[in-house]
């Protein structure tokens, strides 16, 4: 039996006059990769940045691993791992020191090169991060959130600019993250990657949950609603053409 580990209430946030979160509840379970999508400016950020004590709301109740946002936000701190801003990636530091740096910020002791490892970076552990190629930088991103091995990590638009080889990388590394037993929040405009990566999926538009379920149980419900694609599906698309040309091997050049 799985547990609940987010739970959202109600939530609203209200930035002046304008509705941002219109009141949005939902739920998350340990072990789960789960997925705001939405198109730009639906409030995934603003919802994940609430739950992550970045954001203070207008109304309404969050709790992580029982823990009250308004209670105990720094327990809350104390569990979950969110992607640095880049700008606290000083350029003179390379990687190593980062994460030694990072580290003292959560009053944790790290093993720099065993966290480069898990994210595949250990020959760049001397590099900067602006060194770095665009796949290379969301890996380290995603290292720092790791940090202070937490029980969940927030991914805000992990993949996005990526190319294709890269962000099938990434999935690799988020579905080995979650198998090592933490819980994965994950925004996307993907929908070829919420369909292979996410366990369940909440579709966010203008402030509200209009869906959420698994992809495939929405896929269903949406084909039992009488829906058909306009045209004959073929058995590729072109993303396949292009990993079939091109190899699945990840590229690192900028
Ligand atoms: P998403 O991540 O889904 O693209 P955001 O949560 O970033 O959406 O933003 C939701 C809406 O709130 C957008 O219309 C955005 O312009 C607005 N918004 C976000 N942050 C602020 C802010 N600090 N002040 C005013 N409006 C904001
Ligand atoms: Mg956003």
């Amino acid at each position: 039996m799985s547990k609940v580990i987010i739970r959202v209430k109600d939530l609203h946030k209200q930035y002046g006059n304008f509705h941002a979160v219109q009141g949005i509840s939902f739920e998350v379970m340990e072990g789960e990769i789960f997925g705001l999508l939405g198109p730009n400016g639906a409030g995934k950020s603003t919802t994940l940045e609430i739950i992550e004590t970045l954001r203070e709301k207008t109304s309404g109740d969050v709790w992580v691993n029982d823990f009250n946002l308004d209670e105990s936000p720094n327990e809350i701190k104390k569990l979950i791992g969110v992607q640095l801003q880049t700008s606290g990636y000083y350029p003179s530091l390379n990687l190593t020191e980062l994460i030694t740096l990072f580290a003292g910020l959560y009053n944790r002791r790290t093993d720099p090169m065993e966290l480069l490892d898990k994210v595949n970076l250990r020959d760049k552990a001397k590099a900067k991060y602006k060194e770095l190629s665009g796949g290379q930088k969301q890996r380290f991103s995603i290292a720092t959130t790791l940090i202070n091995q937490p029980k969940i990590i927030f991914l805000d638009e992990p993949t996005t600019g990526l190319d294709p080889q890269a962000r099938r990388n990434l999935w690799d590394l988020i579905r080995t993250i979650r198998n090592n037993g933490t819980t994965v929040i994950i925004t996307t405009h993907y929908m070829d990657e919420a369909e292979v990566l996410c366990d369940r999926v909440a579709i966010i538009d203008r402030g509200k949950i209009i869906g959420l379920n698994s992809p495939d149980k929405l896929i269903d419900e949406l084909v039992a609603s009488g829906f058909e694609r306009p045209r004959e599906v073929k058995k590729a698309n072109l993303e396949d053409v292009f990993i079939h040309m091109t190899g699945h091997e990840l590229r690192e050049e900028k």
